[in-house]
């Protein structure tokens, strides 16, 4: 049998419909469950290409794919008989084939169907409305913000019989997208939230980003949206003019004719921790009257998509307010925190759904820097679905998830298949049942990871009460999904064949412990990572990292731990050299003699370093003899793996001249080191700010390093970037303090009026510097700025919030963060964002989230 009969061509997806219905769509070879359900689409990404992860899920028992190369695909068997079973269908567009089936999919069913789409807010509304309806629908919503090309037919696909509504966000970068998105979705119900300026770059204007999004709505029966957007209103009369009048059903704080129902809507009093609204029930045009428990104008528009919707299901007054009144301005994010006993967790106690479930299984695999898995979850909303918990249970099999708690009459009696599953179940009716028992001691916790997950009504924050270690105040937190941003923003700038080297030194530049960040960098497959000492690299190693690892100031007495875990020294002086050369070749003797004729070699990796002009460490051209002699007298188990050298002034557009210099030596000393040695090695030569402004230098890898955490020192791909940490602390105490009083050490902080004087959990000892000092400094609350007011002292300081009359002690106070950033901090007292970072100290407690 030849190679290529293995192949089928499908020039119509849909016509495998009936085979693939009850199977799992795969696109991230990463994310596979269970394996021989699964149909792996094989897409060519920017920087991955699907089609090279075949074999290794064909070992794992998946046999469909859908391919759009054929070579490529078939580069992963030797012969027909090593892809036994496998079915490989061809298509001309992997993720236009997912597209067709998931739109074919969608056609199966006749049911409300709300399509959300615009610049910010889907997902909040998308969850809100989730629970403000769950009691008159099974609901399936889609997970988290599952809204692009791929993810959107991802969360269709799981739409079944046993729904009665179903809610999906729709995002767009670019023109053309929504075409493909809206048959997917097929909704009958629009909701268009705002526009913002989100991917502003990639339309004409607001008008062309607006019509475009509003094309999700061409099918629409109701549409709802408010008129303050103008390029929203002109889109939607377009759609009107072209598709004659679907029900409009905006909200308006003026009185737009476009809106032939408009609710009149107007804040009445919003000095109440919320807002008072009025406005006119569409149907009946009747007035109601709501309390908002939102002071923040984001959630109150948010909100307000949420009544209207309401309203069109007939909802009453009295039972919209009951609802609202127990909605949460929603953490959309899925934190870990420090547990007792060693144990992390993940705190997803908002969301309860299968799809979600999927989510953060694979945040919970993410982090598996704990060696047990431990999933605490209760009986889900869309539990009429037959053999949901059953599929439950698998799942978190198949994700290494060693124990699950299950709490809740209905999940309670799932009978659980009794072989294939190698998974520890308890099982409880209520929380306090469990809470019980784990106060008795019943039930124990230690060195794990646990996932907590369970509906609202569960109260499974009493849960992660329990759990969380109690640490106080002042704490950093970091936005792993920013970093993802920031990497992948990085990779757009470089070719797909240069590597990525990530520099994870000074604790990922004050990040704290680098586990996290490491893990994630890892699991988005960054080629190297590079600390500075090699205990920092033990601790990854022992945290599970395998990514290969650069340790740049490794000390001679070190070199038998890095072997042992396999870290890789920089060597930048001929007397270092000697030594690792010494070291290397009594090593790899011993390693001979030990191996008895057994041919596995040990290859002891280095990286030069090459002093071009930062003069600080690195070889000089004149150590190019000794050093070429040093490193061939080892012979084959010794290996140069990298060359590189450092910028002085990558950042700088004076010193563009020096830079240049600096980069042709290096070109001519690596090609020198090459041809003597006769083999080839990774060059590399530019940090964040030399990838983004010198594109002829980035040779085989690049080091990337502060632009990773949010901050480009070069200021040119500033608004790209993210901001990943924020530092936070609160008040302890406010106090009135008169003009012939004064405020803290030395009596320096001095006030010429009666003032409100609050005095925060951050000192010096915590990394705010004391020059932040007398108003040098300031703190971002409620909105506003405050200056500091006399010295900063070790543990705390104090600020003055006299202007700021909502100010209470308790309140949580901003450092640095979106506003003010760490630039704003460190241009304030001369100094670098690199310095504000990494000198938050360690006993500032460190929370990593991902939203
Ligand atoms: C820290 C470091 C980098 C990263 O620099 P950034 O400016 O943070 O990107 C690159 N190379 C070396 C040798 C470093 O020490």
């Amino acid at each position: 049998m030849s190679i290529s009969s293995l192949i089928t061509r499908a020039n119509y997806i849909t016509d495998y419909y009936k085979e693939f219905r009850y199977k799992q769509l795969l696109t991230d070879s990463r994310k596979l469950a269970i394996p021989h359900d699964t149909i792996f689409f094989a897409i060519k990404g920017q920087r991955h290409d699907g089609h090279n992860f075949i074999k290794k899920l064909y070992d794992k028992g998946v046999r469909y794919f859908i391919i759009e190369d054929e070579e490529a695909a078939l580069r992963n068997f030797k012969n027909a008989q090593e892809a036994e079973g496998a079915q490989l269908l061809l298509v001309k567009n992997s993720i236009r084939a997912l597209q067709e089936l998931a739109a074919h999919h969608r056609k199966q069913f006749k049911l409300p169907v709300i399509g959300i789409t615009g610049s910010n807010g889907k997902t909040i509304i998308k969850e809100w409305l989730s629970e403000l309806l769950a009691d008159s629908f099974q609901i399936i919503k889609s997970p988290k913000s599952y809204n692009s090309q791929i993810g959107v037919p991802l969360s269709v696909w799981e739409l079944s019989e046993e729904h009665t509504l179903a809610i999906f966000e729709a995002g767009i970068s670019q023109p053309h997208e929504m075409e493909y998105l809206e048959p997917i979705i097929q909704p009958n119900i629009g909701i268009f939230t705002n526009l913002g300026s989100a991917h502003d770059e990639g339309f004409k204007d607001r008008l062309e980003k607006a019509t475009e999004k509003a094309k999700l709505f061409e099918n629409c029966k109701y549409l709802i949206s408010r008129d303050i957007y103008s390029a929203v209103n002109t889109a939607i009369l377009h759609l009107k003019e072209r598709k004659g009048d679907p029900h409009f059903f905006g909200w308006t704080t003026q009185d737009v004719s476009i809106y032939p129902s408009a609710v009149d809507m107007r804040y009445l009093d919003p000095n109440v921790g919320g807002v008072n609204v009025g406005l006119y029930d569409p149907h009946t045009n009747q007035k109601l009257n709501f309390y908002l428990p939102f002071s923040n104008p984001a959630h109150v528009e948010n909100c307000l998509h949420c009544i209207v919707t309401m309203l069109l299901f007939e909802y009453k007054e009295k039972e919209i307010q009951e609802k609202i009144n127990k909605l949460k301005a929603v953490e959309m994010r899925l934190e870990l925190k420090q547990g007792i006993f060693n144990c992390s967790l993940i705190d997803d106690t908002y969301n309860n759904d299968f799809g979600g479930l999927q989510v953060a299984l694979d945040f919970l695999l993410q982090q598996s820097n704990k060696p047990k898995r431990t999933v605490i979850l209760s009986d889900m909303p869309e539990e009429n679905q037959k053999g949901l918990y059953e599929k439950i249970f698998q799942l978190c099999a198949k994700k290494g998830v060693g124990r699950v708690i299950a709490i809740g009459e209905n999940i309670k009696r799932t009978l659980l298949p009794d072989t294939e599953t190698l998974i520890d179940v308890k099982f409880f009716t209520t929380t306090e049942d469990f809470l019980g028992d784990f106060a008795d001691g019943d039930i124990r916790f230690g060195n794990e990871a646990i996932l907590i997950k369970g509906a609202r009504k569960f109260e499974f924050e009493k849960i992660v009460e329990a759990l969380e270690l109690k640490v106080h105040g002042t704490k950093l937190e970091i936005n792993l999904n920013s970093l993802a941003h920031n990497l992948d923003y990085f990779r757009s700038l470089i070719s797909p064949r240069t590597r990525i080297m990530a520099m994870v030194k000074a604790f990922g530049y004050g990040s704290g412990s680098n586990f996290e960040i490491a893990h994630l960098l890892q699991y988005h497959r960054v080629d190297y990572l590079a600390v500075a000492y090699v205990d920092e690299g033990i601790a990854l190693r022992n945290e599970g990292i395998r990514t290969p690892i650069m340790v740049m100031n490794p000390s001679i007495d070190s070199f038998e731990k890095m072997y042992v875990h396999k870290l890789e020294p920089e060597i930048y002086s001929v007397a270092t050299l000697k030594r690792y050369v010494e070291y290397a070749k009594e090593k790899a003797y011993h390693l001979n003699l030990a191996e008895f004729g057994a041919d596995i070699k040990d290859v002891f990796k280095i990286h030069l370093k090459l002093d071009t002009g930062m003069n600080r460490l690195g070889f000089a051209t004149s150590d190019l003899p000794i050093l070429l002699s040093l490193i061939k007298a080892v012979g084959e188990s010794l290996e140069v793996a990298s060359v590189f050298t450092h910028l002085a002034a990558a950042d700088d557009n004076q010193m563009d001249d020096f830079s240049s210099q600096q980069i042709k030596e290096f070109e001519e000393w690596a090609a020198e080191l090459e041809q003597q040695l006769g083999y080839s090695f990774l060059r590399h030569a530019v940090n964040s700010a030399g990838i983004i402004r010198f594109k002829n230098a980035h040779f085989e890898m690049v080091r990337l390093g502060l632009g990773l955490y949010g901050i480009d020192s070069s200021k040119k791909a500033q608004e790209y970037l993210l901001p990943i940490s924020s530092l936070k602390a609160t008040i302890s105490q406010i106090k009135v303090v008169h003009p012939n009083e004064s405020i803290g050490y030395s009596r320096k902080g001095k006030v010429e009026r009666i003032s409100k004087i609050a005095t925060i959990a951050i000192g010096y000892a915590d990394g705010y510097d004391r020059r932040f000092g007398n108003g040098v400094g300031k703190v971002y609350l409620h909105g506003e700025l405050a200056p500091t007011i006399g010295n900063i002292c070790m543990d705390m300081c104090m600020v003055d919030v006299t202007e700021i009359e909502d100010a209470k002690e308790g309140d949580e106070v901003i450092i640095f963060g979106e506003y003010p950033t760490v630039t704003d901090l460190a241009n304030t007292i001369g100094t670098i964002p690199y310095e504000i970072l990494t000198n938050v100290s360690e006993r500032v407690k460190r929370i990593f989230y991902a939203d």
